[in-house]
């Protein structure tokens, strides 16, 4: 079959790291090892709902391989290509702020790693394929709803210049899959999916602190040299030498691990993006976004929301709170570092670099998404300041605010213009105009004043503005009631939304008028709909 032949694997991790000797699918601690072997289970009947075609050429599939059986077998778990060697990572993590030890890939199993035609590395993975020795409690399946999500997010983030794991495939695996989706005591059966997701590695900060916390110190090294060797190769002095970990080393890759999860939140932060469980189980060593659960999108602009209503009550994963969870968990990757080293101080350097380098970057990204690159900065910060208040004062939509506002014409913000009707030119960003009383409006006002006078100074043209601001405020995000239009259809057998929505999210950044109703703020029914603002972990 054109495609699975070509593919030419090399899998590092199997080859840098010490495996689990026992082969049995038993649930169980797994010690001393990075892996346990572990074959997908077979399904009843596998068929493939949607594919990214970007991820389906950059491993060389064609379009006669992506549609054949064997394409939907493979990537369901129900077969596996000669080449391949399918297991389960081991590692632990954080949940919710408490060390919950073993975790490991409960529902994932790597297929194995490929050389890809431009000249990169990717680990191909399925989740759901059936039970690992980490699956714990859990089946080792998804369910097509979750799988849905993290097929289009993924693609979507990938789109928005987001870094993020990919999505190569999504298919219907045949079987159904018993889940209680909201944990209150009403199971019910629901058609179980299988996601190929794709990246250069899925280690996570959990991989270093399960050794470190078991005193595993000499697996937690071989994690290191592997993860520095494979994935910060410019670290290293001289590869061929077996001298790699030095102190030195290990803390400039401490420090590039922080300063991508800071870039990473920047961009989080821009898009309005809420993953939903920042669990040290799920951030990436490379910093990308990993785990597609109970994320959600700010619809309108709350930096108190969390789309999971497993973290309800404390809210630790909301919106605002993301940059400060992301160094908690940096600062656990650090503490299993420190095992290593046995210098703290570097380490704590890096910590404090964090606060400084995504400072730094928010500042610029909120300059970029109000055009005002080139103004003068504390004026900007003082704006940034007010519009980050002003915001969330009114249910105001965060994505078409930010877009609204690139298309606005600053000529015609008149000097002396009535507040009312300057604000007017927000109108379609707000969910409850009438709720807008008069001194919110007239904040509002004299804020648009203000950015009028701050914007004419950058000397940009009215096109360069709005071409510069439309460049980093998207126009298409996947709101969370579209992907759950989607499920819906999907649930029918009717998977062209998920194509379709692929289509559009494909060029978030771009005009397309004749998909203008993506980009309309969040319908009335949604607002408190299960699936587009509230959703648990069951997946
Ligand atoms: P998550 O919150 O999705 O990152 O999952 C935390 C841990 O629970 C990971 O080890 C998962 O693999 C595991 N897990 C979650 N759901 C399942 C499931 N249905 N079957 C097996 N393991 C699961
Ligand atoms: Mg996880």
């Amino acid at each position: 079959m054109p495609g699975f032949d070509d593919l030419h694997f090399d899998h590092w991790y199997l080859e840098d790291l010490p495996g689990d000797r026992d082969e049995s699918n038993q649930r169980r601690q797994v010690t001393g090892a990075a892996w346990s072997l572990v074959a997908p289970t077979p399904t009843g009947g596998p068929r493939l709902a949607a594919h990214s075609h970007e991820m389906s050429q950059l491993l060389g599939f064609d379009a006669d391989c992506v549609a054949s059986n064997r394409f939907a077998s493979v990537f369901s778990g129900n077969a596996v290509v000669d080449g391949m060697a399918p297991h389960a990572m081991n590692y632990g993590g954080h949940q919710f702020g408490n060390w919950a030890g073993q975790l490991g890939d409960g529902r994932a199993i790597a297929l194995g790693e490929v050389d890809t035609s431009d000249g990169g590395h990717q680990v191909l993975q399925l989740k759901g394929a059936g039970p690992t020795p980490y699956s714990r409690s859990g089946d080792g399946r998804a369910v097509l709803r979750s799988s849905v999500r993290e097929f289009l997010c993924s693609e979507a983030m990938h789109h928005l210049g987001v870094a993020t794991t990919r999505a190569l495939s999504l298919t219907l695996t045949g079987d159904d899959v018993m889940r209680d989706m909201l944990y209150d005591g009403h199971p019910e059966l629901e058609r179980g999916a299988v996601v190929c997701r794709v990246a250069p590695s899925f280690v996570r900060f959990g991989h270093f602190e399960l050794p470190a916390a078991r005193g595993e110190s000499e697996l937690l090294r071989a994690l290191v040299e592997h993860t520095i060797r494979r994935h910060f190769p410019h670290l290293v002095r001289d590869l061929s030498s077996d001298a790699t970990l030095d102190n030195d080393t290990i803390a400039a890759m401490f420090e590039e691990v922080a300063m991508s999860t800071a870039d990473l939140m920047v961009d989080w932060m821009r898009v309005g993006f809420v993953h939903g469980v920042m669990n040290t189980d799920n951030l990436s060593i490379l910093g990308l976004t990993i785990d597609y659960g109970p994320y959600g999108w700010l619809d309108d602009f709350d930096p108190g929301w969390t789309p999971n209503t497993t973290d309800a009550s404390m809210r630790r994963y909301r919106y605002g709170n993301q940059p400060q969870i992301a160094l908690w968990n940096l600062a656990r990757l650090g503490g299993a570092l420190h095992a290593l080293t046995d210098d703290a101080e570097p380490l704590q350097a890096t910590l404090d670099d964090y606060s400084r380098h995504f400072e730094a970057g928010w500042d610029r990204a909120l300059a970029a998404k109000l055009g005002l690159c080139s103004a003068d900065a504390v004026v900007t910060k003082q704006l940034t300041d007010e519009i980050l208040e002003i915001l969330p004062a009114t249910e105001t939509d965060m994505t078409i605010f930010f877009r609204q506002l690139g298309d606005l014409d600053l000529d015609a913000l008149g000097v002396d213009a009535h507040s009312g009707d300057l604000v007017e030119h927000l109108a379609p960003a707000y969910y409850r105009p009438d709720e807008m009383t008069a001194e919110l409006t007239d904040r509002t006002a004299t804020w648009l004043r203000n950015y009028r006078d701050l914007s004419l100074t950058t000397g940009n043209s009215a096109a360069e503005r709005t071409t510069a601001m439309h460049a980093v405020n998207p126009k298409y995000v996947l709101r969370n009631y579209l992907a759950q239009l989607a499920i819906d259809k999907a649930d029918t057998g009717d998977f062209g939304m998920i194509d379709g929505l692929l289509d559009v999210l494909r060029r978030p950044y771009e005009e397309q008028p004749e998909h203008d109703t993506y980009a309309t703020k969040r319908p009335d029914w949604a607002r408190e709909r299960v699936g587009c603002s509230q959703l648990s972990c069951s997946s």
